[in-house]
């Protein structure tokens, strides 16, 4: 069973009693075998496993999007118990966000593009809280994942940036057998949109199938990944991108380590997906 603790103050009174290193899991609840291997990780790399449950509303830039996100926090803090969390934090918003809460954290040229892009101001958000979790939790790692590629990069740069002492550690999407990305919005997929929903793990691998080719040309990858989303009627395309794993610029020719990745709509599901070029995937 683990601690469940829903203030600030339980939280750091909890953790002053624990043994370090401690390992955190920042989520947003509903989970699944993505966040379980997280949570594998920092357990198997820390003496104090936290995981933290907070469905962030400045990071939702739509308010539909906010409300139907989906929660279940009895079978969340059971998986938790099954993976031997140590802690599970749980704040309401205002715990989170008190009254007179009034900073924002902004990264620059990283949150810029792709779903910075798409999605004005859910870097902000994603930093803020992020930088929150850090200060409250003090863990010397934190663990996120790779399917998120943008994501790491931004807190990493927040974290480095702002001499934050918790380590960033990039953790490898896990995936359905198909392919599919697992993420608590697929729970949202008709059985129509999820027979659709591989379409961008096929456009990913068909576009790194053609790296290992030879291909260097960004906009022949980018529109092979067009061509490949474009054969499944349900997939509403929102971008493909082929950009520099550092600074996340589309690139005319890839030389060096890239990131390929797409944001693509089933219905009303918004879903992303992410591989990299010349790296460990
Ligand atoms: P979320 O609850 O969607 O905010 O995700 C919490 C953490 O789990 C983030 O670091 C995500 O990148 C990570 N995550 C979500 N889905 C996956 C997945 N399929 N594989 C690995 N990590 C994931």
């Amino acid at each position: 069973m683990s601690r469940v603790l829903g203030t600030r103050a339980e939280l750091r009174e909890a953790l002053g009693a624990l043994p370090r290193p401690v390992g955190l899991v920042p989520t947003m609840g509903w989970l699944h075998a993505g966040h379980r291997a997280l949570m594998q990780r920092a357990r198997a790399e820390n003496a104090t496993t936290v995981v933290t449950i907070f469905v962030n509303p400045r990071q939702f830039e739509d308010a539909s999007d906010y409300t139907r996100y989906p929660r279940d926090t009895a079978a969340d803090l059971a998986a938790c118990g099954d993976e031997g969390v140590d802690i599970v934090w749980v704040p309401d918003v205002a715990e989170v966000y008190p009254p007179d809460f009034d900073t924002t954290v902004s990264v620059g040229a990283v949150a810029a593009p792709l779903e910075g892009a798409a999605r004005p101001g859910h870097f902000d958000g994603v930093a803020t809280v992020v930088a929150i979790l850090f200060a409250l939790v003090g863990a010397e790692h934190a663990y996120f994942g790779q399917k998120d590629a943008q994501q790491v990069m931004v807190i990493s740069r927040m974290a480095a940036d702002l001499a934050l002492p918790t380590r960033v550690i990039p953790c490898p999407t896990v995936r359905e057998p198909d392919g599919l990305a697992l993420s608590s919005r697929n729970v949202h997929l008709s059985p129509e949109e999820r027979r659709a929903a591989p379409v961008l793990w096929r456009a990913l691998r068909a576009a790194r199938h053609a790296s290992e080719q030879g291909e260097r040309d960004g906009d022949a990858l980018r529109a092979l990944m067009t061509g490949v989303l474009a054969a499944e009627p349900a997939a509403a395309v929102e971008y493909v991108s082929c950009a520099d794993a550092q600074t996340l610029q589309e690139l005319g020719r890839v030389e060096g380590p890239a990131l390929l990745s797409l944001a693509v709509r089933l219905g009303k599901t918004r879903l992303i997906d992410n591989i990299r070029l010349g790296q460990e995937a």
